[in-house]
């Protein structure tokens, strides 16, 4: 049962959030959940929840408050909540068709903004785009690139559109399912194809968090154990047909399986592959170069 908050002061928000949560999750991550919720709903800072603990909101800012713990209590991911998150400094709109944005994938966008800043004239296409936070970023911080994005879910591509339109940046959307990619050609020859498919092991679903597995796209996370590279081979055949010789691939991979995956391109006739450590020192991404 769902508490009454005990007054309309901000310090009894902020008491309620962190009573009604604590047996589910940590003190700091109430904490987060505290400056997200004031931000958004009332355009608070950080000091301002720090330093006002006695002033007042109104009955019904204080009800969407008292939504929003209910839903936390359910673990729904506070970005589908309240509709938005961050990536790479920009703001993104997410819904529950799409995965939220990840901070390894935010190194994934900045490897690849780093090694290709001083080129001058790149076409990048994004498989399996999402919520679009891949491609909209490089376009925002490679602008002289021409950027593509493929999705098969027309759900997620309405969602990359806007989020393209909330950063004010072009990015060509088309629906297309990359394991049957033969059906559509634009027929551009790509200077790199950058893709965070599904990686994660269907016998892998015990060892992840209950907000991800209820909440999260199923489509977007998982693969059949009997087929775990499924993706990496469709878009490694995508890559030889229209990656130009010089080309790069740039992919997020599930960290227990670089071996086998480096094995695959290799088997593809791709030579150099290299593979990076995330900020939590796991194999989580691959260079291929043609
Ligand atoms: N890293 C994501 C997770 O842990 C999975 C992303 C993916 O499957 N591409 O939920």
């Amino acid at each position: 049962m769902l508490m009454r908050i005990s007054s309309n002061k901000v310090k009894s928000i902020k008491q309620f959030f962190k009573q009604e949560l604590k047996d589910i999750y940590p003190i700091e991550e109430i904490q987060g959940f505290i400056f997200l919720a004031f931000e958004h709903y009332l355009g608070y800072s950080k000091t301002d929840v720090l330093l006002n603990d006695e002033k007042t909101v109104s009955e019904s800012e204080l009800l969407k408050f008292n939504f929003l713990v209910k839903d936390l209590k359910k673990q729904k991911p506070i970005q589908y909540i309240l509709g938005k998150t961050e990536f790479y400094g920009l703001n993104f709109n997410v819904a529950p068709g799409v995965l939220i944005p990840r901070p390894e994938t935010e190194e994934l966008v900045e490897m690849i903004i780093k090694e290709n800043k001083d080129r001058n004239q790149l076409n990048i296409l994004d498989i399996g785009t999402g919520s679009g936070c891949i491609a909209i970023s490089l376009k925002k911080y490679l602008p002289m690139a021409s950027v593509f994005a493929f999705d098969i879910s027309k759900d997620a591509l309405n969602i990359a559109q806007g989020n393209a339109l909330l950063n004010d940046v072009e990015v060509n959307f088309e629906q297309v399912d990359i394991l049957n990619y033969n059906e559509f050609s634009h027929g551009i020859m790509l200077d790199i194809i950058v893709s965070n498919p599904p990686y994660v092991l269907k016998s892998e679903k015990e060892l992840m968090q209950k907000n991800v597995l209820d909440h999260e796209p199923h489509l977007a996370l998982f693969v059949n154990d009997n087929e775990p590279f499924l993706f990496y081979k469709a878009i490694g055949a995508y890559a030889k047909e229209y990656l130009k010789d010089n080309g790069i691939l740039y992919f997020e991979i599930n960290e227990k399986y670089d071996h086998e995956i480096i094995a695959v391109f290799k088997e593809m006739g791709f030579s150099n592959c290299s593979v990076i450590k995330d900020l939590n020192g796991k194999n989580r991404f691959l260079r291929v170069n043609k």
